[in-house]
């Protein structure tokens, strides 16, 4: 059996007396791609910001590596490798991808330099690597504000991955994005789910079905279900919540 890396047990977060997230329980095994989806307002922001420890739990726990997350701040949970990249892509840029990506890992470095002792050469190969994986070497030396919504995507998590969490977590990566450059989204994801936790909260059906193995549908602030796509998909209750409304559209 597979360790877990993620355990989230009873899970309830109110605001104002309105429970966001109501009485949920999830788990991830180490190493997963595992994707999260729900309608609007189901809580799957609300409940990546309790994994980060942006928000606090009302009740119930949440187990990371086998600790409970409950005493830590935010930028505490960061540094233990949970890497979160938001909806809207936080790059610099004036600065080039190049620049970008040796800036995250420089900042990785400061945390771990005394420990490592890297020097810069392999620090410039890590960068070229990870030019290399999200697909921008030949865009590595222009101002990032050249670059696509899709291409800016990308770079920011390879941001996220120079910094080497153990769970990535990635919030809608695809909203706004043409097809072709959801597919190459998706791809690296599906690249760097070779090595690493992952966990995507999508609304894009068909990116879903490119990525998917196991997919979690939120409802109401619970888990409704479980599943391969394929299974998900039709379970009539999922197709009541979610696939029947978006069937509507
Ligand atoms: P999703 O990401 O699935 O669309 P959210 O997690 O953003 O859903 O929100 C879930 C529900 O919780 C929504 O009804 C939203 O209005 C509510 N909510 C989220 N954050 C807050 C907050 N800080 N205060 C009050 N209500 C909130
Ligand atoms: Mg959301």
């Amino acid at each position: 059996m597979s360790s877990k890396i993620l355990e989230i047990e009873n899970l309830t977060v109110s605001f104002d007396g309105f429970k966001a997230i109501n009485n949920l329980n999830f788990s991830m095994d180490e190493g997963e791609l595992r994707v999260v989806i729900g309608p609007n307002g189901a809580g799957k922001t609300t409940f990546m910001d309790i994994i980060t420890g942006k928000t606090k739990p009302t009740e119930g726990t949440v187990t990371f590596k086998g600790r409970n997350l409950r005493p830590y701040k935010e930028y505490q949970i960061a540094r233990m490798g949970i890497g979160r990249k938001f909806q809207t892509p936080r790059v610099y840029q004036k600065l080039t991808p190049r620049q970008n990506l040796e800036l995250s890992c420089a900042q990785h470095k400061n945390v771990f330099s005394s420990l490592l002792g890297r020097s810069a050469p392999g620090e410039r190969r890590t960068v070229g690597g990870l030019l290399e994986t999200v697909g921008l070497v030949a865009k590595a030396d222009i101002p990032a504000e050249l670059l696509s919504h899709g291409e800016k995507q990308r770079l920011e998590i390879g941001m996220l991955v120079a910094q080497s969490p153990d769970l990535l977590l990635v919030d809608e990566p695809v909203a706004g994005l043409t097809d072709e450059e959801t597919e190459n989204v998706g791809s690296l994801l599906l690249a760097l789910a070779e090595s690493h936790s992952i966990m995507v909260i999508e609304h894009d059906m068909e990116f879903v079905r490119q990525i998917a193995k196991k997919v979690t549908v939120l409802h109401q602030g619970s888990v409704l279900c479980e599943g391969t796509m394929d299974e998900v998909q039709n379970d009539p209750r999922v197709i009541e919540v979610y696939l029947g409304h978006q069937e509507d559209e």
